[in-house]
């Protein structure tokens, strides 16, 4: 919560986080925190700096250390600025603001603390019986400033910071004593297993060695060595060394959370004293029917910040495995936002458990982190095939027009201001379109600047106006965000991006579409001590090692299957599924699929490459073969719907089940269906994402680079999903079953060359 490091009975932390929690007060406001304002920051700090005068000084580091009750606090911080006024020597904290200079009466409570702990720094430092303490604000869209000043004494001024720091003290003497209880059980914490399983050993002495090198690791492990432990007992380990504070267990879906909690707990039952947060989405972990976070709307929002320091401190003396049900629960208790309490309880935590957004995403990654954290963070990010696809996600942005206009017409009579900056932008699609013509698509190389600079002047106004009273402003909240998302991205814009449009009627949607990952995951993973990226599925790994941002000199690691040999049965048949062939082998293919599962009654799972080539087989197969149970896979499925399609696979069926599934669905990947709950797995086809404008920018962009566009683009993610689909089958030493692939490119040797060793007999 507060980017504090601590050690023995040091506490180590900046000036803005130490007042930030001692001064923590209101409530969450909607979500909007006027990022816009905050990136104007540096462009503001240097406004007023320059008109410093000479022996005046900005950017001063400041440093001290305060013993209390026995713990030393080591302070440091960089104020603004260090001038001579009328006061004296005079403490300058800049600050800029988007709600309007007339709204501050006095500057707010936090920004003096900040410069009276600097100014008590430079008082001791100096010797000074006196100082100046000044705040500058800064209206972000004008540049008009107003400034408020105080004269502070030392001995006000030490009184005052006596004070900060006992109000932090409890927060600090709690995390000390939990760092040594958590220390000292790691020491003495043995690997939770009787014995390493095959290959777990390797990995977890891989990790363990890049951790302790700094480095990146990427480990191909296949199922059944029990990954997660074999990545987190050697980072728990490396935290009982000192060499980590903290980890990050980074997944792409909620299942795997849970494995990586119960990796920690079972280690717990072995002794571990280790303190872990798993974040929820705020969709699913809202206490409200509707997602409103206003203090009007949301008791929970309203005055989240009077009462947070008291749960945090609550939950961390309590507490180790913090999952969703802990979290919501003290959350009730101390009526606070369930989701913004878990991001505060985590930047307490010795590990986090969250979805990859909180590191890679620029929208809602952890902005508190000190980098001085961060060196002492490793990430271990599960299944980290996924992050591919979903680091294209996160730093692409897209804008419709739709918005703009409804703004427009919504708010001509309440704020001109607003309308005209909608309108502006509104026109731009509209002359867009036209320029466009008969396209339906238009494709460019170059951000799209000039929408850019409308979106920032729509976000000023639209700032102003949510800043002034939120009030039902839901679609100008919307569409803010969108901008601001859209500028955002546009500054992370370069040659491994592109710009396309999509009209369809009168509607147009712009999006600047990225293209290559690697380079903004490599800024993303950038300060934390080490990245370890495992799946079961990195194949090529030099494929991998390009697009996840590793470096040459980064390690891999490549862990062979413990299973034997004897246990899978692969059948290879070469029928063609392509497109153009599909209507006349699906007798073909269904009578294969006949075979598969009728040579021995249990429960298999066919997949097809989408829910239409799916459909058509299932009719014909359904049709031909009523005798075979059949369960079917929907588009969209609920919760519910997906627990009883998978609990349908159950150990003591009577009769034979197939189970008609999608590759790269919610089936494919992730579940585990062990022992005689899945005795046979089919894939149908090689995998390739549907053909399509996105993919083909993909492959047309890595042939210029000179690498081969197609695979990049379309084969090597088709057959990680073939990979995943067949991954499911055996999933222990118990295990045996049937494997089939369908489709004569896995005869090719291309192909052929991307199926794991043991899959080619
Ligand atoms: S409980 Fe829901 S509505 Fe309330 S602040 Fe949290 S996320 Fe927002």
């Amino acid at each position: 919560m507060t980017g504090e490091e601590t050690k023995s009975n040091i506490v180590h932390i900046s000036v803005r986080p130490l007042v930030e929690y001692v001064f923590s007060s209101g409530s969450i406001d909607s979500g909007f925190r006027t990022p816009a304002a905050m990136h104007e920051g540096t462009r503001i700090h240097q406004q007023v700096q320059r008109a410093y005068r000479e022996g005046d000084h900005k950017e001063v580091y400041l440093k001290t250390e305060i013993p209390f009750d026995g713990i030393i606090y080591q302070i440091e911080g960089r104020c603004d600025g260090l001038i001579v006024t009328d006061e004296g020597l005079t403490v300058d904290e800049i600050k800029s603001t988007s709600a309007g200079l007339d709204m501050l009466e006095d500057g707010r409570a936090v920004h003096w603390a900040q410069a009276e702990v600097y100014a008590y720094i430079v008082a001791k430092d100096q010797g000074l019986e006196r100082v100046g303490v000044q705040l500058t604000y800064v209206d972000a869209k004008t540049g008009e400033e107003r400034r408020f000043k105080r004269t502070r004494t030392f001995a006000e001024l030490t009184d005052f910071v006596t004070g900060v720091v006992r109000r932090y003290a409890p927060y600090a003497a709690l995390r000390l004593e939990n760092v040594r209880l958590r220390d000292e059980s790691i020491r003495a914490l043995p690997f939770p297993f009787p014995a390493y399983r095959e290959g777990q050993r390797k990995l977890a002495g891989s990790v363990y060695g890049a951790i302790m090198e700094k480095k990146k690791l990427l480990a191909k492990a296949p199922t059944g060595i029990g990954k997660t432990m074999s990545t987190l007992f050697p980072s728990v380990k490396a935290i009982g060394e000192g060499l980590l504070g903290q980890i990050f267990y980074l997944t792409a879906r909620t299942i795997t959370r849970t494995a990586a909690e119960q990796a920690l707990g079972l280690m717990q039952e072995k002794g571990l004293r280790l303190q872990s947060v798993t974040i929820t989405a705020k969709e699913k972990v809202c206490f409200q029917e509707e997602t409103v976070c206003t203090k009007e709307a949301c008791p929970y929002a309203d005055g989240y910040y009077d009462r947070i320091n008291g749960a945090v401190l609550d939950i961390l003396a309590n507490e180790t495995i913090m999952t969703r049900e802990v979290l919501e629960r003290y959350a009730r208790k101390h009526r606070v936002c369930p989701f913004e309490f878990s991001l505060d309880a985590a930047y307490a935590a010795d590990a986090v458990i969250c979805d990859y957004n909180y590191v890679f995403d620029p929208r809602v990654s952890f902005k508190r982190l000190m980098e001085e954290q961060k060196r002492r963070t490793a990430l271990l990010v599960d299944e980290a095939h996924n992050l591919v696809d979903r680091g294209r996600e996160m730093f692409s942005a897209d804008i419709g027009k739709a918005g703009f206009l409804q703004l427009k017409r919504d708010y001509k009579q309440r704020n001109r201001a607003v309308a005209q900056a909608a309108d502006a932008v509104n026109k731009y699609f509209i002359e867009f379109r036209k320029a466009c013509g008969d396209e339906r698509t238009h494709v460019s190389e170059e951000a799209p600047e000039e929408l850019v600079r409308l979106l920032e002047a729509f976000a000023g106004e639209a700032e102003r106006e949510l800043a002034a009273g939120p009030g039902e402003q839901q679609l100008l909240l919307e569409t803010y965000f969108a901008a601001q998302n859209f500028i955002r991205t546009s500054k992370l814009y370069d040659e491994r991006y592109v710009t396309y449009a999509e009209i369809l009627r009168s509607d147009v949607t712009i999006r600047m579409f990225c293209l290559d990952p690697s380079y903004l995951l490599a800024q993303a993973e950038k300060g934390y001590r080490s990245t370890v990226f495992f799946s079961a599925t990195l194949t090529p790994l030099s494929y991998y090692r390009d697009m996840l941002g590793a470096d040459a000199d980064d390690y891999a690691v490549s862990i062979p299957t413990p299973f034997k040999k004897e246990q899978l049965d692969v059948q290879i048949h070469p029928l063609s599924t392509r497109y153009r062939d599909r209507e006349r082998t699906r007798e073909a293919l269904a009578d294969l699929l006949y075979r598969l599962v009728t040579g021995k009654r249990g429960n298999y799972m066919l997949f097809f490459p989408s829910y239409q080539y799916l459909q058509s087989v299932y009719e014909v197969f359904a049709m031909k073969y009523p005798d075979v149970g059949t369960i079917v896979q929907g588009p969209g499925m609920a919760e519910e719907e997906r627990e009883r399609f998978l609990s349908a696979f159950r150990a003591d069926n009577r009769d034979t089940l197939a189970g008609f599934a999608v590759l790269g669905g919610i089936f494919s990947e992730g579940i585990d269906l062990q022992g005689d709950r899945l005795i046979g797995v089919a894939v149908v086809g090689v995998g390739l994402p549907q053909l399509g404008l996105e993919r083909n920018l993909i492959r047309d962009h890595f042939n210029r680079e000179g690498k081969s566009g197609y695979d990049y683009a379309y084969v090597l993610p088709g057959m990680n999903k073939v990979l995943q689909a067949g991954g499911r089958l055996i999933r222990s030493e118990r295990d045996t079953g049937v494997l089939m692939l369908i489709d004569d490119r896995f005869t090719q040797p291309h192909y052929r060359a991307l199926l794991p060793e043991d899959w080619k007999s």
